[in-house]
C-alpha cells in the first residue's frame, strides 16, 4: 500500500480539512505515516495568516528536496490558504513541488494525485467550485472530540484578513449533511463536536430555506453518543439573542464563547473594518452573562496594528481588564499580501509591537490565574481525553468551559467518560482535582 505523510499548519480548520484529505486518498489506497522517508506522497496543509507561517512552509519544502533526489517518484503537493492565495508562485520558488491545490479542489485531491503520476509534471487547481461536503475521515479509535466544518468562507473583509480571498465567500453546509456526518462520528464512538467556520454564528444566512446555528445546535442536541457541542469562531457582528440562549437552554451546548474583539479601540476597530465598535461589543458581552451566567469567555486580540497608538493600546487592556477572558491569544499584527492594511502607511515598529504583547499577555495571564484559582473547591463535569503529561498516573480531561484539568481518578479506567472533579487546586493554565 503506498503511504502518504501530512504536514500540517495553521487552524482547527486546517487539521479538520488535512483529516478529510487522509480520509479521502484512504480510499485510494494511501495509508498514513508518520515518516516522510517512507512516504510516497507528501501533502503540506499550509496557512497563510502570518508571513512567518508561510516562510516556514518553504524552508519545509527546501528540507524534503534532498527525499525527493533519494526518491524520485515522491510526490509532494501544497494545499490550504498558501496555495490558493501564492498560486504559480509556489511552484517557481520551490521547484521540488508536484501538486498544489486550493480548499475548493480539496474533494478531489485523489484526480489530482492521479493526474502529476500520469502527466509528469506539476498540476496546479486553485479555481473556484462548488461547496462539497467531505465526510470521510481517518478511523481513529482513542479519538473522542471531531471537528465538524459547517460553513466555509468568510464576507467580513477585515483589513488585515486573507481569508476572504483564500477561502471564498460565505457558504453553508446543508443541516441534513452536516447531521449524517455527526451521527456517523457518534456511531464512531465520539462524544464532542466542534461547528466549524470562520463566521460560525453566520451559519445558514446563505441556504434556501435560511437555517441559523442555534437550530442546528438544537438538532445535534438530539443526536445520541454526542455529549458535548462547541463552536468556533463567531463573529460579533452576527452574535443573535437566540444563539445567545441556544447557549443557555441547550443542555449538550458548552457554556463557552470565543468572540473575537482584535481591539479595544474604536478607531482601530474602524480602520480593520471589524463592524462593531467598543460599546456594542459590551453590550454583547453583558447581555451574554446575563443570559448565560458563569459563561466562559476568550477571545482573539491584534496588537500593533498600523496607526495603534500607545492610547488605542491601552483601549485595548482596559477591555480586557473590564472584560476579565477565561483565556486569549494574542498576536503582533504582521502585514499579509492582498489586504488592505498591508497598503497602510502608519506601520508600527516591531519593537513596539513587541513590548506590548508582552504587556497583554502579563494583564491576560493574572486574569487568568484569578479566574482559575476561583475555581477551587468547585465541583466540575470533565471529559476524560487522556492522561496527564506531566503524571502518567494521573488522567486529563476538559472542563465544559474548556479548562484543561489533571487529576487523581484512583486507578480507574475512565477515558471517553463524563466524570466529577473536585478542584483542588488552581494552576496558572490548568487545574488539578480529584474525581468527586
Ligand atoms: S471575520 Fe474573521 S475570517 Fe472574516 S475577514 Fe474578518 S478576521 Fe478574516
Amino acid at each position: 500500500m503506498a503511504k502518504l505523510h501530512l504536514i500540517t499548519y495553521g487552524c482547527q480548520m486546517n487539521e479538520y480539512d488535512s483529516e478529510r484529505v487522509a480520509g479521502l486518498l484512504g480510499r485510494e489506497r494511501y495509508e498514513l505515516t508518520d515518516r516522510e522517508d517512507e512516504a510516497d506522497l507528501i501533502l503540506i496543509n499550509t496557512c497563510a495568516i502570518r508571513e512567518k507561517a508561510e516562510e516556514k512552509v518553504f524552508s519545509r519544502l527546501g528540507q524534503l528536496k534532498g527525499l525527493k533526489q533519494k526518491n524520485p517518484g515522491l510526490i509532494i503537493g501544497v494545499m490550504g490558504c498558501m496555495a490558493q492565495l501564492q498560486q504559480r508562485d509556489i511552484l517557481k520558488r520551490a521547484p521540488v513541488v508536484d501538486l498544489v491545490f486550493g480548499s475548493p479542489a480539496m474533494s478531489r485531491v485523489g484526480e489530482l494525485v492521479e493526474r502529476v503520476k500520469r502527466e509528469r509534471r506539476p498540476v496546479l487547481e486553485t479555481g473556484e467550485h462548488p461547496l462539497t461536503k467531505i465526510t470521510s475521515t481517518l478511523s481513529r479509535p482513542d479519538r473522542l472530540k471531531a471537528f465538524v466544518t459547517v460553513m466555509e468562507g468568510c464576507d467580513k473583509y477585515c483589513t488585515f484578513c486573507v481569508v476572504p480571498y483564500t477561502r471564498g465567500r460565505e457558504r453553508s453546509h446543508a443541516p441534513e449533511s452536516i447531521l449524517e456526518e455527526i451521527r456517523g462520528l457518534a456511531q464512531q464512538g465520539y462524544r464532542e463536536v466542534t461547528l466549524l467556520g470562520q463566521n460560525v454564528n453566520a451559519y445558514g444566512k446563505d441556504l434556501t430555506p435560511a437555517a441559523d446555528l442555534a437550530a442546528l445546535i438544537e438538532s445535534v442536541n438530539q443526536i445520541e453518543g454526542i455529549e458535548r457541542i462547541r463552536f468556533t469562531t463567531s463573529n460579533p457582528v452576527n452574535l443573535t439573542r437566540r444563539l445567545m440562549r441556544a447557549l443557555r437552554d441547550v443542555p449538550k451546548a458548552c457554556e463557552y464563547l470565543h468572540l473575537p474583539l482584535q481591539s479595544g479601540s474604536d478607531r482601530v476597530l474602524a480602520r480593520m473594518n471589524r463592524g462593531y465598535t467598543r460599546a456594542r461589543y459590551l453590550e454583547l458581552i453583558q447581555e451574554l452573562q446575563e443570559t448565560v451566567p458563569g459563561i466562559a469567555l476568550s477571545t482573539d486580540l491584534i496588537v500593533g496594528f498600523p496607526g495603534e497608538t500607545e492610547a488605542d493600546f491601552e483601549a485595548t487592556v482596559e477591555m480586557v481588564e473590564g472584560v476579565g477572558y477565561d483565556s486569549l491569544f494574542a498576536f503582533r499584527y504582521s502585514r499579509r499580501p492582498r489586504t488592505p492594511a498591508a497598503e497602510f502607511p502608519d506601520q508600527v515598529p516591531e519593537a513596539d509591537k513587541a513590548r506590548r504583547l508582552t504587556r497583554l499577555l502579563e494583564v491576560a495571564n493574572a486574569i487568568q490565574a484569578r479566574k482559575n484559582a476561583a475555581l477551587e473547591g468547585r465541583e466540575m463535569e470533565v471529559l476524560v481525553d487522556g492522561v496527564s503529561k506531566k503524571d502518567p498516573r494521573e488522567l486529563a480531561g476538559r472542563t465544559r468551559c474548556n479548562r484543561a484539568v489533571n487529576f487523581d481518578g484512583g486507578g480507574r479506567q475512565l477515558y471517553g467518560e463524563l466524570v466529577p472533579v473536585r478542584i483542588t487546586q488552581a494552576m496558572p493554565h490548568s487545574l488539578r482535582g480529584a474525581l468527586a
